[in-house]
């Protein structure tokens, strides 16, 4: 029987389930660039080269390995341009009798696979993505009749599956979590250190070009590209971060600082992603160096969670609600996303350097996705649906899976707090603790009203104002709504004058998409 297995862009791992058992005499690997992919949402131009190059990279090493691979280059004069069509073409070329293919990573994907058995007239095999720590069905039966869905136990859970950082049934120093050491603001002499940056090799210069040519109006700079595209180099990436960053990572795992974007960051997700590098891997390799003395508990514990816990659970949430998940805003925000997200031409320096960053890098940190963008995002009471699709186009390491949690329920609350105990919401005193960024700004953190008043200040409380129905029974939110007894009506009324004023002076244009 001859086989044809589909690897998809964010799937180039030779321990994929789909190229299991591969019979190397018979079976054809297809790899295919299409437009679709490139184009349903219009990416930063340095994700569609990592991507495009990385797939590249991936089919050679195959070739090497003796594997026969089928691919399809974006510009060759057949391609099709859609999955379907290229599955199809490959289907009749190798008269091949069915298809494996490992589950994809987006509901929109998934769905369409389910009729190509029909469409097609073969047999379609769909195997689970093994390359995640808990399956889709595990984190089923996890969640099933929970009430609510806290990632800390899901973690908790994790950790006694894997054993990692454990003591028999006991965590490793007595407590599951190290988050309270791991929000220390960024002393001003601290030593960061300096990455890897990969130039370009003559696949990935081809890659750029076409992207230029093709893709030249998306967002982003292409010419600091300098993401790994093979293995060997997104390897060479983790050695450094273990080495040089883990021991602070944990300490420094919420600071923001002015021309620093990646500070102590692992700038592994992109390559975790794609199937470059194995998450198990990277937890392993941080609890090496936890156990050679190399890095302390809360560091490694720290960046363990967001692996094992954060990552998964995002993973779990996904696709157990999906495709409803999506659909819901708890807090009716429609406020159209204003032009500084693709310009970055705004006065609010927080948010300037942030863009800035993304533009530049098609990286931001966690705390600047959350406490920056998302912050204002869900202050200003932007469109969901507008907010996810900016942070699937920016980041490179942006996939529906993973993005749409982070950003629908964590930074925007619109899922009403299935994922999340309560709104991320800050006013400039957090921003302001946190970084560097309020010392150079137009605004003053600490003013609360009036021109020079910092407007994370007064959105913040108009947030609290208007959503107080929403909101006031939260536990989680007492205190906000216990200060908020005592403001005079001429308070409220100030503030709310003011964070109006300001959201009316909001410029966007409908589904701009470009800087
Ligand atoms: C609004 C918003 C959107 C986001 N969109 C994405 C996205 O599209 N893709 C993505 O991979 N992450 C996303 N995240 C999560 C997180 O911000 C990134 O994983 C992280 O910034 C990647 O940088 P890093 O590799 O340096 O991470 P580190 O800080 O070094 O963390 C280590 C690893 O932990 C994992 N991780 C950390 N936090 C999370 C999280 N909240 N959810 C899932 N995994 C996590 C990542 O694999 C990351 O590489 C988003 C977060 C927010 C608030
Ligand atoms: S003052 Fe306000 S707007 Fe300016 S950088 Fe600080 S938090 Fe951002």
């Amino acid at each position: 029987m001859k086989t044809l297995r589909l690897i998809l862009g964010d799937q180039l791992s030779h321990q994929l389930s789909a190229l299991r058992d591969i019979d190397r005499a018979h079976d054809v690997v297809l790899m295919a660039e299409v437009l679709e992919e490139t184009t349903y949402v219009r990416h930063h131009k340095q994700k569609i080269v990592l991507v495009l190059s990385a797939m590249r990279h991936f089919a050679k090493s195959l070739r090497d390995r003796g594997i026969l691979v089928e691919y399809v280059q974006l510009d060759d004069k057949k391609n099709t341009g859609t999955l379907k069509g290229e599955l199809g073409r490959a289907l009749l070329h190798h008269k091949a009798d069915r298809i494996i293919v490992t589950e994809p990573g987006e509901w929109r994907l998934w769905k369409n696979m389910q009729t190509w058995d029909r469409e097609f007239g073969r047999e379609v095999e769909i195997r689970g993505d093994d390359r995640f720590l808990c399956s889709r069905d595990d984190f089923l039966l996890w969640a099933g009749g929970r009430k609510s869905l806290r990632m800390e136990y899901f973690y908790r859970d994790m950790r006694r599956k894997t054993g990692w950082l454990m003591n028999e049934n006991k965590p490793l120093g007595d407590r599951w979590n190290y988050d309270a050491e791991n929000r220390k603001a960024l002393p001003g002499n601290i030593k960061i250190p300096s990455r890897l940056h990969f130039g370009p090799d003559v696949e990935t210069q081809n890659v750029m070009s076409l992207v230029e040519q093709r893709f030249g109006d998306h967002f982003g700079d292409l010419q600091s590209f300098g993401w790994a595209v093979t293995r060997n180099d997104a390897l060479k990436a983790l050695n450094q971060f273990i080495k040089n960053c883990l021991p602070l990572f944990g300490d420094y795992q919420d600071a923001m600082k002015s021309g620093e974007d990646l500070l102590f960051h692992s700038v592994l997700s992109p390559y975790i992603n794609i199937g470059l590098l194995n998450p198990r891997e990277v937890c392993e390799a941080a609890l090496e160096a936890f156990r050679n003395e190399k890095a302390p508990l809360h560091a490694v514990e720290g960046f363990l969670r967001q692996i094992l816990g954060w990552r998964e659970f995002m993973r779990g949430i996904y696709w157990e609600y999906m495709p409803d998940y999506a659909e819901t805003n708890f807090l009716n925000a429609d406020r159209p996303l204003p032009d500084f997200y693709w310009t970055g031409n705004t006065d609010l320096r927080c948010l300037r350097e942030c863009i800035g960053a993304t533009r530049r890098n098609a990286y931001a940190h966690h705390i600047q996705r959350l406490m920056i963008t998302g912050n204002f995002a869900l202050l200003a009471g932007l469109s969901p649906a507008q907010v996810e699709e900016w942070y699937l186009i920016v980041y490179a390491d942006a996939y529906e899976w993973v993005e749409l949690p982070n950003t629908h329920g964590m930074a925007l609350f619109a899922d009403g707090g299935l994922l999340a105990s309560k709104p991320y919401a800050a006013s400039g005193a957090y921003i302001n603790r946190m970084s560097d960024y309020c010392a150079g700004c137009a605004y003053d953190p600490k003013i609360k009203l009036g021109p020079r008043a910092c407007p994370f200040n007064y959105l913040y409380w108009y947030f609290i104002i208007t959503n107080e129905a929403k909101l006031k029974n939260n536990p989680r939110m007492a205190m906000p709504y216990r200060n908020l007894t005592r403001m005079t009506d001429d308070q409220r009324q100030q503030i709310n004058r003011e964070a109006e004023a300001f959201l009316a002076r909001l410029k966007n244009k409908k589904n701009r998409q470009n800087g």
